[in-house]
């Protein structure tokens, strides 16, 4: 007997045709996997490498997560819903209620948050401690601390950071070390490479590289990535699988992005140098490379109006993100830090007149010429 029009509707499709070889993965946009009996469901708590349940893995998250922990030289890796669930993911897999995390104190404001008002309610103490000194991170460790956390590229200020001595410091005191890789990436830094035991990414940024997800990746020390991953199962901070894919398909060129936009960037920030209403230019000069990184920060000098700076650049967006492939300006005092109490911004040096920059892949030179005409047009 033929099936009724409502059971046809759902299963009136043939079965998969495994002769089917594309070329990428494709987008295995479902919430749960079937089984053709018990054998093969048991099989999958029995590891035959079957997926379950959406929220439990995918195979476009996992791609994602194990694509950057290769990048990474870590062993293992796991996609999330944003940068701070992956960091979220990463801090809980280390400490628990009682504990104590001391974190570098011009921490992306995000999350600079997350440990201040939230984590705090749950028992997790956090200081604040300049890493710029780390004779001062040492004072700051007391008996119950378990985590060190710092980022590889700082935010907005663009300091580098020493990863070898956290690295020391953190071995010398048997504590665990994450590192938010999101402004250099695997590219400029492998801070697992280096003997950080957990490294974190907004993969908004960078590793998407278009301004079209939001999603984090997480990778490190295979035992501490899979009590992470307990967290993203268990709180629910999984991503969808088509962000996933979109991640993947920008990962593939992260080298070239990264390459051109490091170029650009060091290009301007050497061309800002030399603007006489520029006081103060930030970017990692000190690195012998053709650009580390592709973030240039500028203090403006305060015969700047900083509206009409920001309204006269024309075609570059204003954007309270970073790492597209197009040029965008941010405002770091009311958008990424403002979170952060003012004597804090006064104290890091982020003032009203510090301006962010995302350098992308246009022509180096179009790129500068619309900062100098801003500048220009707004004295
Ligand atoms: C954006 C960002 C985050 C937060 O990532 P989301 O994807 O927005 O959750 C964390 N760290 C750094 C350095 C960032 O730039």
């Amino acid at each position: 007997m033929g099936k009724k029009f409502e059971t046809e509707i759902l299963h009136g499709r043939k079965k998969s045709n495994s002769k089917i070889t594309s070329k990428v993965t494709p987008i295995y946009q479902t919430s749960a996997f079937s089984f053709k009996d018990l054998d093969e469901l048991e099989g999958f708590y029995h590891g035959n490498g079957q997926y379950l349940y959406s929220r439990v893995g995918n195979p476009n998250t996992d791609e994602l997560g194990e694509a950057v922990a290769r990048l990474e030289g870590a062993p293992a890796g796991i996609a999330s819903s944003s940068g701070l669930s992956a960091i979220l993911a990463g801090v809980l897999a280390v400490v628990k209620n009682g504990d104590h995390i001391i974190a570098a104190d011009d921490l992306y404001g995000g999350s600079f948050h997350m440990l201040k008002e939230e984590l705090n309610q749950f028992g997790i103490e956090t200081s604040f401690v300049s890493f710029d000194n780390l004779a001062e991170v040492e004072k700051a460790i007391k008996d119950n601390t378990k985590l060190l956390y710092t980022e590889s590229i700082t935010n907005p200020l663009l300091r580098v950071e020493d990863i070898k001595g956290v690295v020391e410091l953190a071995h010398k005191h048997q504590l665990n070390t994450l590192v938010d890789n999101t402004f250099a990436t695997p590219y400029h830094c492998q801070p697992y490479s280096m003997g950080i035991d957990l490294v974190v990414h907004s993969a908004t940024k960078y590793i998407g590289g278009h301004s079209d997800v939001t999603i984090g990746v997480l990778t490190g020390r295979e035992d501490l990535v899979a009590s992470a991953r307990a967290k993203v199962v268990n709180l629910g901070t999984n991503v969808s699988p088509f962000e996933a894919w979109l991640t993947c398909r920008g990962l593939k060129t992260l080298a070239l992005r990264m390459k051109a936009q490091s170029s650009n960037a060091k290009k301007l920030a050497e061309a800002l140098l030399h603007n006489t209403f520029v006081e103060k230019v930030y970017y990692p000069f000190e690195q012998e490379k053709d650009g580390y990184g592709a973030m240039v920060t500028i203090e403006l000098s305060k015969s700047v109006d900083i509206n009409d700076f920001f309204r006269s650049l024309a075609w570059i967006k204003i954007a309270p993100t970073l790492a597209g492939v197009e040029t965008t300006v941010s405002h770091p005092l009311t958008t990424s830090h403002r979170s952060l109490p003012p004597e804090a911004c006064e104290a890091l040096g982020i003032t009203k007149e510090v301006v962010r920059i995302s350098v992308g892949i246009e022509h180096a030179d179009d790129i500068i010429v619309q900062f100098e005409q801003a500048i220009e047009k707004s004295l």
